[in-house]
């Protein structure tokens, strides 16, 4: 029966039976017990699924894998030890040393040197593009050996929002697959898989958890990439693995090869899963994440109005303002709110940006966005301070830019919080 994303989040993954603990236990177990040393070793052939060793595979990890995957409406998905895990497999199970592809600049700082500086190391390269270009000069950048193309949805911390469907048909044009960043908007209010994107990825710690708690993340396939029809780019995928005995995981997963090649081939060898733990807490938060996308997204848009018709603040970005740069692409793919991330800038020098984070009393100064309590950050002296000047202005972030993560406090108290602030 289909449910709706409501019921999902709340039922989604773990169907207790007769007797069975009502709430998703936590299988605090690295490994598990077999009868015979046979059905031990079809396991480790792939010839049977089952557990037997958490760094591969856990029964809480998967349930909450499952949710999130149903939440994206794909056909599986795999969480990991944190976002940055994530973005790092999506790319490295299809790219390797020699291989390109193509990322939007629009995108979180941790992405953005994974990709510029570390996957560098490792032979892959990347081209950075703006998403505004036109398809012409964004055509320009493929290169035969060039393997996907990388967004996210509403860009880290820029506000920005990707045109999916249009970078799905670019991708596509030239046989490779979208990668879409969804951890801002969350399944709640944009899915990726329904606009053309193969592959999604998350940073759990953001929304989805919801509460600070735990630092994770979620790879999802869509099924939908054809990977035979160009098989000489993705030959990890359709030729024999010698480490499975000659195993191809289009012939032998079909709509699963990416998620299983990602799982049995990355995970055995990097590791990066979560703890149990972790994703029992996950799961918690996921199981309110559509009445705090609500929340989140109507205290947003009156916070974007009050900054908007306030004197001290030169600009802000959020997409459900009228006058914003990206409010149509907003109401394409994020018609009931995007998320509560604003980006602002004050009239007046850096350090005036400074003195007013430093006004606000329970507003906090953090790292972290995207959860229950309101917090912003100053970009340019926290996240990106490793980037150049040139390199902020190409990713989309303004000196200036103040960082607003809207919580789920009353919104009056939100408001008056910043008022005093400026005052
Ligand atoms: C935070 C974030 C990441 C990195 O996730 P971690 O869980 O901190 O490793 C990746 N992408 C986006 C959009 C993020 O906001």
């Amino acid at each position: 029966m289909k449910r709706s994303l409501d019921t999902i989040c709340i039922h989604g993954g773990w169907k207790p039976a007769k007797g069975e603990p009502q709430q998703l236990p936590v299988y605090q177990s690295t490994t598990f017990k077999y009868e015979t040393s046979e059905q031990m070793a079809r396991l480790f052939d792939l010839e049977d699924s089952g557990y037997f060793y958490t760094r591969l595979a856990n029964p809480t990890n998967d349930a909450v894998a499952k949710k999130i995957a149903a939440l994206e409406g794909g056909v599986g998905a795999v969480l990991t030890s944190s976002g940055q895990a994530a973005n790092f497999y999506a790319i490295f199970n299809i790219c390797e040393a020699g291989d390109h592809f193509i990322t939007s600049n629009t995108i979180y700082g941790g992405t953005f040197n994974l990709f510029g500086v570390t996957l560098k190391k490792l032979g892959i390269e990347c081209t950075f593009i703006d998403p505004d270009w036109d398809d012409e000069r964004i055509e320009a950048a493929f290169r035969p050996n060039t393997k996907c193309v990388f967004g996210e949805t509403i860009s880290n911390p820029g506000a920005k929002v990707f045109d999916i469907e249009r970078f799905a048909e670019i991708a596509h044009r030239h046989g490779v697959p979208l990668i879409v960043d969804n951890t801002f908007a969350t399944p709640i209010n944009c899915r990726p898989f329904e606009w053309g994107c193969d592959i999604v990825t998350h940073s759990t710690t953001k929304y989805m958890d919801g509460h600070a708690t735990q630092v994770g993340g979620a790879v999802v396939d869509s099924g939908n990439f054809n990977w035979e029809a160009h098989g000489e780019k993705f030959h990890g995928l359709t030729t024999p693995d010698e480490s499975y005995h000659g195993l191809t995981y289009t012939e032998s997963f079909g709509k699963m090869a990416y998620i299983t090649k990602l799982v049995t081939q990355l995970m055995r060898d990097l590791g990066s899963i979560p703890a149990p733990q972790n994703s029992f807490l996950l799961n918690i938060g996921l199981e309110t994440l559509h009445l705090r996308m609500r929340q989140h997204c109507s205290n947003a848009q009156k916070v974007a109005e009050w900054l908007e018709r306030n004197e001290k603040v030169a600009w802000v970005n959020y997409c459900g303002l009228p006058s914003d740069k990206y409010y149509a692409l907003g109401q394409k793919y994020l018609p009931d709110g995007s998320c509560g991330v604003i980006a602002f800038g004050l009239k007046g020098s850096r350090e005036d940006a400074i003195r007013f984070m430093d006004r606000l009393d329970f507003i906090s100064i953090v790292t972290h966005v995207a959860d229950a309590r309101t917090c912003v950050l100053h970009p340019a002296s926290h996240t990106h301070r490793q980037l150049t000047d040139e390199q902020l202005r190409d990713a989309g972030v303004a000196p200036d830019l103040i960082r607003l993560s809207v919580g789920i406090e009353n919104v009056d108290d939100i408001i008056a919080d910043i008022e005093q602030a400026l005052k």
